[in-house]
């Protein structure tokens, strides 16, 4: 049983890790947009409000979404494990997340924490360049993730372009919010012994394999 979550600063190549993972173990990748994005097709209630609240642009009450990972979790593909995108965020919902596994007879499993430089990050992030037809992602301060041919897509020959968000401010502001909230994450974690420290300044290929000797080492 693998059941994984990861934390990680943006931009640390957490979505690229996760999909690695789940595709190796054969376990399901499950962010709480994607969650979210499920509820919203159902006929019920809880999918009217998501609906709701989510096209209004307002947050998805926590008590909302506690319910809707339990019972995401509590499904059979989850039995051999699973990887859980964008949860829990900080203490608090980490001590949630304790008891819906509690009342789910789930362990914790593992929490692999993506250790990456500040400086790192902030190159990732004001390199990044997204296709405007397919949306392939490449980064033009990383070498081996540069196009061929500058600001034209490798797979479709599309243009290159850059996110609004993908600034040093922006990145400096949701860098900021994540070391105040994610900090005491890690030490929550730290003391019950699940958590794995990655190096993640290395290239996507060595930290998937660091990855890997953590979860087979510990089965
Ligand atoms: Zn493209």
């Amino acid at each position: 049983m693998k059941n994984i979550i990861f934390i990680a600063p943006p931009a640390a190549g957490k979505g690229t890790q996760s999909t690695l993972v789940s595709e190796k173990y054969q376990i399901p990748h499950i962010s709480t947009g994607d969650i979210l994005r499920e509820v919203m097709k159902e006929d019920s209630e809880i999918g009217e409000y998501v609906l709701e609240t989510v096209t209004s642009g307002g947050l998805v009450k926590d008590e909302i979404m506690y319910t809707l990972i339990e019972k995401r979790l509590g499904e059979d593909d989850c039995k051999n494990g699973y990887i859980l995108d964008g949860f829990p965020r900080n203490v608090e919902q980490a001590k949630k997340y304790d008891d819906i596994l509690s009342r789910l007879g789930q362990e914790l499993g593992y929490v692999i924490y993506l250790d990456i430089d500040e400086k790192l990050l902030a190159k990732r992030i004001t390199g990044r360049r997204v296709c405007r037809d397919c949306g392939a992602i490449y980064n033009i301060n990383v070498e081996s993730e540069s196009p061929q041919i500058e600001s034209t897509c490798d797979v479709c020959g599309g243009d290159l372009y850059q996110r609004n968000d993908d600034n040093l401010e922006s990145f400096q502001n949701r860098y900021q919010i994540y070391l105040e909230k994610t900090g005491p994450l890690i030490d929550y974690y730290d003391k019950k012994h699940v958590l794995y420290r990655i190096d993640g300044n290395k290239e996507i290929d060595v930290i998937f394999q660091e990855i890997v000797a953590v979860l087979e080492a510990h089965r």
